[in-house]
């Protein structure tokens, strides 16, 4: 997609503060964070969201929700929050599916 912003950070066009990148997952700091620590994990296939997932991008989000779990024990995190966005109705503003680690001081329950 060339009118992705998250493809060009995946192709490093756009350059990202990365905490961790593999064969399928990149994962950086996102830009205005919302947390003490504010972390986005992407696939680096573009993915719309997940309400768009079908097929084979199941593993791709099998092997990413995995890989979250391994960024949250690298960046040592006592606890985190996990939230993907899904549509304009769902606070989605980037259409390429993102994972937001929400961590640091308690967050608040809702
Ligand atoms: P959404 O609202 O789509 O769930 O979240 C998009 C997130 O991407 C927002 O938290 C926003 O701050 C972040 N973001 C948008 N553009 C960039 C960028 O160029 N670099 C980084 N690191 N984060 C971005
Ligand atoms: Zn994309």
């Amino acid at each position: 997609m060339t009118d992705c912003i998250f493809c060009k950070i995946v192709q490093g066009d756009i350059p990202c503060n990365k905490v961790y990148e593999d064969e399928h997952v990149l994962a950086f700091h996102d830009i205005d964070p919302k947390a003490d620590t504010h972390l986005l994990v992407i696939p680096k296939q573009h993915i719309v969201n997940l309400m768009s997932v079908k097929g084979d991008q199941w593993d791709t989000v099998s092997k990413l929700l995995k890989t979250v779990n391994s960024i949250a024990q690298q960046e040592k995190l006592e606890g985190y929050r996990l939230i993907t966005n899904n549509g304009e109705q769902g606070g989605q503003e980037v259409f390429h599916m993102h994972w937001h680690i929400l961590a640091g001081t308690k967050l608040p329950g809702f």
